[in-house]
């Protein structure tokens, strides 16, 4: 029992871990006593975390492999891969530019499936590995304007249950982690704004936005032993967003 929630010793890759969410997971599993590699495009704020790091654009085919092979060389296997790369651009529908369409689908789609795909060859060769991808509340329910970025982390629960079903047999575990409204870089001016944070506040059944520290205990479940038995699922963790509502109906008591 004691093991069972443990990732000591276990060598995790954070793609997309030097700023935001990712940061906070890898740090959180370096203090648990994980060996953990963050990689992502820029050197200098990899190189501010303190951990050990690759530099790694997971639209470049070529990069990934390379980045994949360096941390087998350097750490002997891959236990855990956190998926977490992604970005995100707001714009209408009806007009949305090709290029940033493109550029959404390159990093959240393609990049996140070829870093799964690079690092599961090895997990499935070594006979076990745990893949947690990153996705959003958009996997789940859309919101007006963010269409692009929704259709990217649908794309992240479809390739969520079919790597599940196919390295199952492998004993490799691929799971997902839904976030609710994370303050981050990627969103800090949008939650300063104080009728977004009155309309975020009063939606979500927790009454507030969620911090990447909130991630942290879904992050090390799928990553330890005590989930071996779980995988294909995408988990939600956003202060009940995704569930439903709170109203101003008073309820007798
Ligand atoms: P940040 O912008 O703070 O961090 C994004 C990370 O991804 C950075 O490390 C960045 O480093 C890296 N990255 C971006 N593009 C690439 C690329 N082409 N190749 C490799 N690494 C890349 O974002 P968050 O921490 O907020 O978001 C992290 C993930 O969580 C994303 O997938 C996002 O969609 C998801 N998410 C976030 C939510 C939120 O509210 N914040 C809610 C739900 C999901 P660099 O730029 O140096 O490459």
């Amino acid at each position: 029992m004691s093991d069972l929630f443990s990732v000591k010793d276990k060598v995790v890759h954070v793609s997309g871990g030097s700023r935001g969410i990712g940061r906070a997971i890898a740090e959180a599993f370096a203090a648990a006593g994980a060996r953990v590699v963050v990689s992502a495009r820029e050197e200098e704020s990899l190189r501010a975390t303190g951990l050990a790091y690759e530099v790694c654009d997971v639209t470049d085919a070529a990069a990934v492999e390379r980045c994949a092979a360096s941390i087998e060389q350097r750490f002997g296997r891959i236990d855990v891969l956190f998926n977490v790369a992604g970005i995100n651009f707001r714009h209408a529908a009806e007009t949305f530019p090709p290029d940033r369409l493109q550029a959404i689908l390159d990093v959240n789609v393609k990049g996140n499936y070829m870093m799964a795909s690079a690092c599961g060859r090895r997990m499935v060769a070594q006979g076990h590995g745990k893949v947690v991808n990153i996705a959003s509340l958009h996997t789940l329910q859309s919101l007006a304007g963010v269409s692009a970025y929704g259709m990217s982390k649908g794309a992240i629960g479809s390739m969520t249950r079919a790597l599940a079903v196919e390295w199952a047999a492998h004993n490799v575990q691929v799971n997902a982690i839904a976030p609710g409204f994370i303050v981050t870089d990627l969103n800090r001016k949008l939650w300063d704004d104080p009728k977004m944070r009155g309309w975020v506040e009063a939606r979500t059944p927790s009454h507030r936005l969620g911090r990447p520290s909130d991630l942290i205990g879904i992050s090390i479940f799928l990553a330890s032993s005590a989930s071996d038995f779980v995988t294909g699922q995408v988990i939600a963790a956003d202060g009940g967003f995704t569930s439903g509502s709170t109203w101003p109906l008073e309820v007798p008591r």
